[in-house]
């Protein structure tokens, strides 16, 4: 599934300002809320689909990654692999609201958002509690970076008990109805404002928002409903990531206590160094070294790539600092066809020993004019090489 364009969705300019996007989504917030609209699949849609959006254009950083590569670079999907969160629920979304509406409310209880509808809560249903993210290293070599991998990574994390099958009890009749809340998993709060009372809605203090209860707890997991384990993952990287972006895998973090949803897992990409190849962007950068023979007679040279060693032609004459394009052995880019070049970087290699031989050779060479520097005035400077490889 392609998601849309998050600029789309919040209807603002890419250029648009912290303040106007935060306006874009506030007014989008209002109209989908799911108590202005019960029972709307599609508003409920909508509504989620602005708060994600707002959630990455809201911060510089994801922002930024976002612009420059797109859902892939917030996380989203990547070709498959089972990224993207598929959406945020509806504990993040509001979540948002102390920022978005004022004041620092946050989480599930009494938020701002609440007095927005006449003291109306939307929290009418159990709260289901979330496992906290996990985060992981990856290290990949320029090769796995250029062609994409699969890794098996061990993760050492909470894991869902298999005794109680997540729910910390001992057993199905040790599971009752909260007294406090009475199986809603929220309690009702009357607070007094300037503009009057508010009826605001909190998460029950005994259940957290489960709305049961547990009275014999599981022996395994000491009704905690996670147990410290380890397991091995999956990891599926697209072609083209970089060093420092971040991936996530929804729902493979730890679990959460009392058979909640489990957090993410937030993959940090690190590229390794390669031993001969430079990666700049989408290129691959090699510095060749050819003797003052070879530059002068050319001749033909083996460089490697980053799928293998790849054979180019030196021109006789070819001098230092020679820029030689190999088109499409670079980089790819992150969800696209794109793929950058390797760039071959000629420097002519001066011999810093010489025997008699060699320099009764060199000291005859010296007086033909031929070895005489002669640039000619077409002859590009570097920086004008620089820009017309880079640009
Ligand atoms: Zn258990
Ligand atoms: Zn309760």
């Amino acid at each position: 599934m392609s998601k849309r364009d998050f600029y789309d969705i919040l209807g603002v300019a890419k250029n648009a300002s912290a303040e106007e996007i935060k306006k874009a989504y506030r007014k989008l917030a209002i109209k989908y809320h799911p108590d202005k609209n019960p029972d709307d699949k599609a508003a409920e849609d909508k509504f989620k689909e602005a708060a994600e959006a707002y959630e990455v254009l809201s911060s510089p950083e994801k922002k930024q990654r976002y612009d420059q590569y797109g859902h892939a670079g917030v996380g989203g999907a990547a070709g498959g692999g089972g990224y993207g969160s598929g959406g945020m629920n509806m504990e993040d979304i509001f979540s948002q609201f102390g920022d978005i509406f004022g004041g620092g409310g946050s989480g599930g209880s009494g938020s701002p958002f609440d007095s927005f509808f006449g003291g109306q809560s939307r929290s009418s249903g159990r709260r289901v509690t979330k496992g906290s993210n996990l985060r992981i290293k990856v290290k990949l070599t320029l090769e796995e970076i250029a062609n994409g991998t699969e890794k098996k990574i061990k993760v050492n994390k909470q894991i869902a008990c298999k005794t109680c099958d997540g729910s910390g009890a001992k057993d199905k009749s040790s599971v009752s109805t909260c007294n406090t809340c009475g199986g809603s998993g929220a309690v009702r709060r009357v607070t007094n404002t300037i503009l009057g009372q508010m009826q605001t809605t909190a998460t029950c203090p005994t259940c957290h928002g489960s709305g049961q209860q547990i009275t014999a707890k599981c022996n395994a997991c000491h009704g905690e409903g996670s147990v410290r384990g380890e397991e091995t993952i999956n990891i599926n990287i697209p072609a083209g990531v970089s060093d420092g972006m971040q991936l996530s895998m929804a729902g493979k973090g730890n679990a959460a206590p009392n058979g909640g949803i489990p957090g993410d897992l937030i993959i940090l990409i690190e590229e390794l160094p390669h031993e001969t190849l430079k990666r700049e962007g989408n290129n691959i950068v090699y510095d060749l070294h050819v003797s003052i023979v070879d530059a002068a007679l050319g001749f033909s040279a083996e460089v490697p790539t980053i799928d293998g060693k790849a054979k180019i032609k030196i021109e006789p004459g070819t001098q230092s600092g020679k820029l030689l394009r190999l088109k499409g052995k670079g980089i790819p880019e992150i969800n696209s066809y794109h793929r950058g070049d390797e760039i071959i970087h000629v420097n002519i290699w001066t011999p810093k020993v010489l025997n008699a031989e060699e320099r009764g050779i060199l000291e005859k060479l010296r007086e033909s004019p031929n070895f005489k520097p002669q640039p000619g005035k077409n002859d590009k400077s570097f920086f004008d090489k620089m820009k017309e490889y880079f640009e």
